[in-house]
Formats: C-alpha cells, structure tokens, sequence
C-alpha cells in the first residue's frame, strides 16, 4: 500500500529532475526580466509522469492535484483509456497552454480570461513578449469551453489531404524537444515531408483568408473552412491563390518551400487544423481532422 502510493511521486521527482535539464528558457529572456520575486515560467515546470499498471487518468490526476480535463487538454495524443508505459506531461498547476496572437498581448489574455495581470505575468516567468502563456484556471467545470473534444466525440474529418500522396509526418503537434539544443517547444501543426516544389492542396472548400509571408511561417496560406474550423499551409515557395478566393478541395493553394523558420530541416508542409474559441483560432492536433 505505502509503496503503491509512493510510487507515483518519486516517478515525478525523477523523471521532473530529467526534464528540468532538458528545458531551456533562453538565458537572455530571463536575465532582462527575471527579478529576485519572478518564479520560473509554469512552461518550465512541466514534468512527466510514467502510467504505471492500474493507474487510471483520475487517480493520476489526484496525485498531482490536477483534473482529468487538463491532463487531456496537455496531452492532446493521449488514447484513452491510458496504458501501462504512457509518458504524461504533467503541468504545475489547472490550466490551458495559450499562444499570443501577434495582434494581442499577455495584457489581453489576462483580460479575456479574467486573471489578474500580475498573477499571468509571475507565473510566466516575469517574460516581457511571450509567445505561448499558461494561463492557471480553477476546478470549476466551465473550463470546458476551451478544452479539446472528449475522447468520445471525434472531430469531422476533411475529406481530402494537403498533399497528392501521403507525406511521412517527420514531426508531429504537441510538446516537441530540439535534439541539438535540448530546447522543449510546442509544435501547432505537422510537418509533412515532400520535396520542394510539390504542390499542396486543400484539403476542403473554403475561402482563403491570408496568403502571404507571415514570420516564422514563411509563405502562409490560410483557409476558412465554415463552422469555425481553419487550415493553415507553411512554409511554402509559391502561393497560387489571393485572399477571398473561393478554393475547393484538391485546388493548389502553392508550393512545398522552406520560407521562414522551419521546424524540421528537411523540406515538407507544415500543416496545422485550427477551432474558433473566445481567443481567436486554437490549434489542435490536425491528424484527428484527416483521413
Ligand atoms: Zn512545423
């Protein structure tokens, strides 16, 4: 009984040992804005939890204080019900990982959702321009809204696919580590493997709502699909379309490049699947949206 219990938090310490050494903030962010009162980011203080035989999603959540829901909503791979052997990120607190759109700041999330603007910016490590914000939610069921579906419900899938043939996924969505610089990243798509210049397609009809070069996306195109659902195209050499245009599926948006910052050094498609929410278009996992 005593070890059944103890086993779980010293699985934490250890593997949270491992992890704290493979996460790197970069040292200039925190030199200029980590005061003597500034914690670490929450997004450095994840840490990962091995599912041990008889460990279920509630107990586990238990243990670290946590409900199920955000373990879910951090883990969007996770199959449920979970197996003996699975790796779970477990965050430091209740909450939903946030990526600041380049039209907002960390002011307006806290806004939006109704946390106090100190209490967001301690708990992000004091960073000044962050990208992606944990933002702490309490237990009440209403966090809901922005969670991903329940395992029961999947998402509609498109018909088509963003390529003429299947592209090998070289690096999947979710929580990603840099094998050269140790660095732990959230990756907001798939990236695709196919040679530069391969044409890629969408994988709906839609209206095209960006095409242009947008930072580290390089060449971007972006559909509107209706019922609240996006897909981005990245990364690209060409763009075929303009803004407005009405596509169907199948029609060529552009061209596999390597414009921007590419997260894989091979050439592909980064492709991401995005949900209307409060907070503008959340990523989720684009393999629940294709076939
Ligand atoms: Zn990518």
């Amino acid at each position: 009984m005593f070890t059944k219990i103890f086993r779980p938090l010293l699985t934490f310490c250890y593997l949270f040992n491992t992890f704290a050494a493979v996460f790197t903030v970069s040292s200039n962010t925190l030199a200029q804005t980590t005061g003597a009162k500034c914690p670490l980011p929450a997004l450095s203080r994840f840490s990962r939890h091995t599912v041990s035989s008889g460990e279920t999603l509630e107990s586990i959540a238990q243990v670290y204080n946590l409900t199920p829901k955000t373990i879910l909503t951090m883990n969007p791979g996770l199959q449920s019900p979970i197996k003996a052997g699975n790796q779970i990120l477990i965050p430091p607190y209740n909450g939903i990982i946030v990526e600041v759109p380049p039209s907002m700041t960390w002011r307006d999330i806290a806004k939006q959702y109704k946390i106090r603007a100190d209490v967001l910016f301690e708990i992000n490590g004091c960073q000044k321009n962050p990208r992606l914000v944990f933002v702490p939610q309490s237990k009440r069921p209403d966090i809901t809204r922005t969670q991903p579906p329940s395992p029961n419900s999947t998402p509609s899938r498109f018909a088509g696919y963003p390529l003429a043939s299947t592209g090998k996924v070289v690096l999947s969505y979710g929580w990603q580590t840099n094998t050269k610089t140790g660095e732990v990243f959230f990756h907001s798509g798939i990236d695709l493997l196919a040679p530069l210049g391969t044409s890629v397609l969408a994988i709906g009809e839609g209206t095209v709502a960006f095409a242009g070069e947008q930072g580290t996306y390089g060449n971007l195109v972006i559909i509107n699909h209706g019922q609240g659902i996006q897909t981005r195209y990245a990364q690209l050499e060409t763009i075929k379309v303009a803004v407005g245009q009405q596509v169907q599926q199948g029609e060529i948006l552009g061209t596999v490049g390597a414009t921007g910052k590419p997260t894989s050094p091979q050439p592909h498609l980064h492709f991401e699947v995005r949900t209307s929410s409060d907070l503008g278009w959340v990523a989720k996992n684009p393999q629940d949206y294709l076939k």
